[in-house]
């Protein structure tokens, strides 16, 4: 039987690679993914031009709400090495699209930087891993910020800037008419196996206020919300998936005693 997969054609794989120099996206990797046969006619390719979502059903991370022509559109390629493209379809759990797209944003970002110019690689070096904590802790938001906007929460602004191995989360919110300002650090967003931990939570001190506190680690995602009316606090907790969709129904918890 034939499986009808949405395959890149040439064109869009040569793009892809050249987009990133012809290294592998994976900023822990970077393998360079071309060079010289022995044959002065030939060269060689160890790169792939890898399905963010997947191109056929069944596949790694695949979206059926894809057209058949935007799965295998560059938008939804990502070039890598042999190794790494093996790597990330078969833990997908490790590396949904979300961390896929921010090695993509990251890969060209950096590609961009150096193109026709000498590099000072270890300035370089500095300068790829602030963009990276910054992409993976958008990746690493982007579930409660779904869930916000879908449930209509409040209203959200936020920006995320880097300070060393900490992440600092400048956070305004607008609740039921008031402006809420916080600012967050974090920390081991690159951390062992990835388990980093995002901490984001919003209040106010009025009787009516909202507190939300959200939690990734190890590529799961956990949200506590607590509304206060007059001195009864209704308080919920709930896990959703990377696109912010719930895994586990709200239910009453206890009232926390930190
Ligand atoms: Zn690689």
């Amino acid at each position: 039987m034939t499986i009808l997969r949405d395959d890149f054609n040439e064109v869009a794989k040569r793009t892809l690679a050249a987009r990133v120099g012809n290294t592998c996206s994976n900023p822990d990797c970077r393998a360079v993914t071309s060079g010289p046969q022995d044959d002065p006619l030939k060269a060689l390719n160890v790169g792939v031009a890898a399905h963010i979502t997947g191109a056929a059903p069944g596949g790694p991370r695949y979206n059926a709400a894809l057209t058949a022509d935007q799965r295998s559109h560059p938008d939804n390629g990502i070039w890598l090495c042999q190794i790494c493209a093996k790597l990330v379809d078969n833990d997908t759990l490790q590396f949904p699209e979300d961390v896929l797209r921010a090695w993509k944003t990251l890969a060209e970002y950096r590609a961009r930087s150096v193109i026709g110019k000498a590099v000072d690689q270890g300035a370089m070096g500095e300068r790829e891993r602030s963009e990276l904590i910054r992409q993976q802790t958008l990746a690493l938001l982007t579930p409660v910020l779904v869930l916000i906007k879908r449930e209509a929460l409040a209203v959200v602004e936020y920006s995320v800037e880097n300070h060393g191995a900490g992440v600092a989360l400048a956070v305004k919110a607008n609740y039921r008419g008031r402006n809420l300002e916080h600012i967050f650090i974090s920390h081991n967003i690159l951390g062992p196996n990835r388990s980093a931990v995002i901490a984001l939570c919003w209040e106010t001190l009025q009787a009516d206020g909202m507190h939300l506190r959200y939690e990734s680690r190890d590529g799961r995602f956990f949200v506590t919300t607590a509304f206060a009316k007059g001195l009864e606090l209704h308080q919920t907790a709930f896990e959703v998936d990377a696109k912010g969709g719930y895994l586990s129904q709200p239910r009453l918890v206890p009232e926390r005693t930190d």
